[in-house]
This record gives structure tokens, sequence and C-alpha cells, in this order.
């Protein structure tokens, strides 16, 4: 690589933070014990937030933006990774507090890494990145519950979104009967094509719902919060589990204690960001035996770190479909 590299970098301005391509080099890095060279980052809804000044998710400016990464170690004083390893980076702070993988080479600590598994290319990994491992934590929740493909369907909230079709698909590919929350029926095609078979209106859905309603589904994932993540619990049948991982929707939960108190539903929480490395790893293992490259190239376009700053805008509105992997060109 030459010794300078391209970024996106976001930089306080007297009207709010302003973000740009720049022309970086090493002595630019934060301090760090592995630098990487950035195969693709890629876009999550947080990543929308921290582009476009949202939510306080940057908390130190001038900022390089990207809170997931993948590449090849180019040097490293860890005794964890050396020169040639092929390495995935997602949340810790990453794109928040550190800078991340919106730049053709980066310099990370080596606790935050986990090998990439045998075989995966750099694009799968990113076309999975934080919102794949995130559905793939969930879709353990649910396991660890007790939630088994016969005892009936499940849902996914926010389906068409990037954790929402990871999570179709990987339930699916388990043998589960999937119902797919989308407020975007253009896209009922795709969903299917990842695996559900059901769909319910995103308004519907969202309607305030009443202490229990019909007992529906045996666990769900849900992407979205708010009412929504109430109606799921009202609809959840008795011991049934549901995995909480977003707030698309609002970070509120305006329900009640029924769904707990007389069913015995379990809300699990669900956090990708601090989760421990032994989880990644069992994780991204089997994100790689179950997710094939076919399928995830069918749900991931690709944008240049040019093109990134409008994808911003379409992921916070809720237009932008499955996963965008982020190549740190310009
Ligand atoms: P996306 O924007 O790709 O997906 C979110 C989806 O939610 C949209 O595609 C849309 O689906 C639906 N949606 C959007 N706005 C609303 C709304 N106002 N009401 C109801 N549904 C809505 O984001 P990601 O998949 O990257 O992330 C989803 C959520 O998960 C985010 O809140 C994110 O912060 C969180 N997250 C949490 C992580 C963790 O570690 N806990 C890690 C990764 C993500 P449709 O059009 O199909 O209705």
């Amino acid at each position: 690589m030459t010794d300078s590299f391209p970024a996106l970098v976001i930089r306080e301005g007297d009207e709010g933070p302003t973000s740009g391509v720049e022309q970086l080099t090493e002595a630019d890095l934060p301090e760090g014990d592995v630098v990487v060279d950035v195969d693709y980052s890629s876009l999550n809804y947080k990543d929308g937030m921290a582009l476009l000044g949202k939510g306080r998710i940057v908390r130190a400016y001038p900022m390089v933006p990207g809170i997931d990464l993948t590449g090849t170690v180019a040097s490293s004083t860890s005794d964890r990774f050396a020169p040639g390893e092929a390495v995935i980076l997602t949340g810790w702070g990453v794109g928040e507090r550190y800078w991340g993988g919106y730049a053709a080479r980066q310099s990370v600590r080596s606790e935050w890494l986990v090998g990439r598994p045998d075989g995966m290319s750099a694009l799968t990994a990113m076309s999975i990145g934080t919102a794949g491992l995130t559905a793939m934590l969930c879709v353990q929740a649910l396991e660890a519950g007790g939630v088994r493909p016969p005892d009936g369907p499940v849902l996914v909230t926010g389906a068409a979104g990037g954790v929402g079709s990871v999570a179709i698909a990987l339930l699916a590919g388990r043998g589960f009967e999937v119902t797919a929350v989308t407020g975007r029926p253009e896209h009922h095609e795709y969903l299917r094509g990842l695996g559900a078979t059901d769909f319910r209106d995103r308004e519907e859905m969202s309607a305030q719902p009443k202490p229990l309603e019909q007992e529906t589904w045996v666990g769900a994932v849900d992407t979205v919060g708010s009412t929504m993540l109430a109606k799921v619990l009202a609809q959840t049948r008795y011991g049934g589990t549901v995995a909480a991982c977003g707030l698309a929707g609002g970070f509120d939960l305006p329900g009640t204690v029924m769904p707990f108190i007389l069913r015995g539903v379990r809300l699990q929480g669900v956090d990708s960001v601090q989760a421990p490395v032994a989880a990644r790893e069992a994780a991204w293992s089997a994100l790689a035996d179950e997710l094939s490259a076919e399928l995830l190239e069918g749900m991931t376009s690709v944008v240049s770190l040019s093109e990134v700053s409008e994808r911003a805008r379409q992921i916070l509105a809720g237009q932008v479909r499955g996963r965008t992997v982020v190549e740190p060109r310009p």
C-alpha cells in the first residue's frame, strides 16, 4: 500500500458535524497493537446515526466511522495476530469512541479482533457484519430459551433491514416457520427468497396492544422496539422467548407485565457490542456454516466512501434493503 490512503472523516463544524473523504497516513491513525489493511466495512443503522450526527453516537471528533471491518493484518505487536491473518472487528465502541472501518487502513486493539473463519471471503464477512452477528446472537438466544422449530411460528420485525434479513435466513435455515413484519410489501418476494413464509404489516404491528393478545409466536427477533415489541410480547405463546436487539421504531417499551407473569414469556436482550470473544467466535463459526455466499450476495449492495453518506440518510429513513457493504475507496 502507498503511504497515504483514503478514509471518511467526520469533523465537528460550527453548524454540526460534516464528513468527507480525506487522504490519511499511518501517522494519523490512533494507537493500537494491530494495523489492519481494511477490505470492507459495512453500513449499519448506528453508522447512519453517526454519519448524520444523530443520537450522540460519535463520542469524539474527528472520527472515522464504521462500526465493523474486515481485512488483513499489516503489522502487529500482539502475540494473538500475525501479519497476513484475516480478521474481523465488530463493536467495542469502534466507529463511536474509536476510529472505525471507513478507512483503507486502521490501527486497532488486538482484543477487539476475531479471526475470519476459514474459507469466508472478506465480502461475505461484511455482508454479514455487525447486523448478521447480532442476528445470530438473537437466534441463539431463542434456542437457549428452548424455542424449537416444531413448536410453531417465529416472528422477525424490521424484516427487510440488515438484522431482520439475516435473522430470517438463519431461522428458516434452521427449519423454523418464519413470519416477517415489514412496512414495505414490495419486498415480500425478497423476504420469501430468504425463507419467510408469511407476513404482517408494520402498521398493524405498531398499534398499541392489549395486555394480552392471541397467543401466536413461539419466539421472535425484534429489531424495532417500542409499541411493536410490546405487541410482539402480547402475542407470544406461553413459555416463548423474544430476543430484543433494536430500536428502529423507538427505545421505549409501552406494554404491561402480563405476558411475563401470566404466560412466562421471556424477554432476552441481545447486545453485540460488548459480547465476549468466545461468544463471537462461536457465532462467526455458525454464520460460516449456515449462510451461503450466494444468499448473502442477494441481500447485499456495495458502496464506496463517497456514496455512504447518501446511504446513511436512506438507512435512517428505513429505505435500505438488506445489507450495505462499504468499500474503503473514494
Ligand atoms: P436497518 O435500518 O437495516 O433495519 C431496520 C428495519 O426496521 C428497517 O429496514 C425497517 O424494516 C424497520 N423500520 C425502520 N423504521 C421503522 C419504524 N419507525 N417502525 C417500525 N419499523 C421500522 O437497521 P439494522 O438492521 O442495521 O439494525 C436494526 C436495529 O437493530 C437498529 O435499531 C440497530 O441499532 C439495532 N442493532 C443492535 C445491535 C445490538 O448489538 N443490540 C447490533 C446491530 C443493530 P421494514 O421496512 O421491513 O419494515
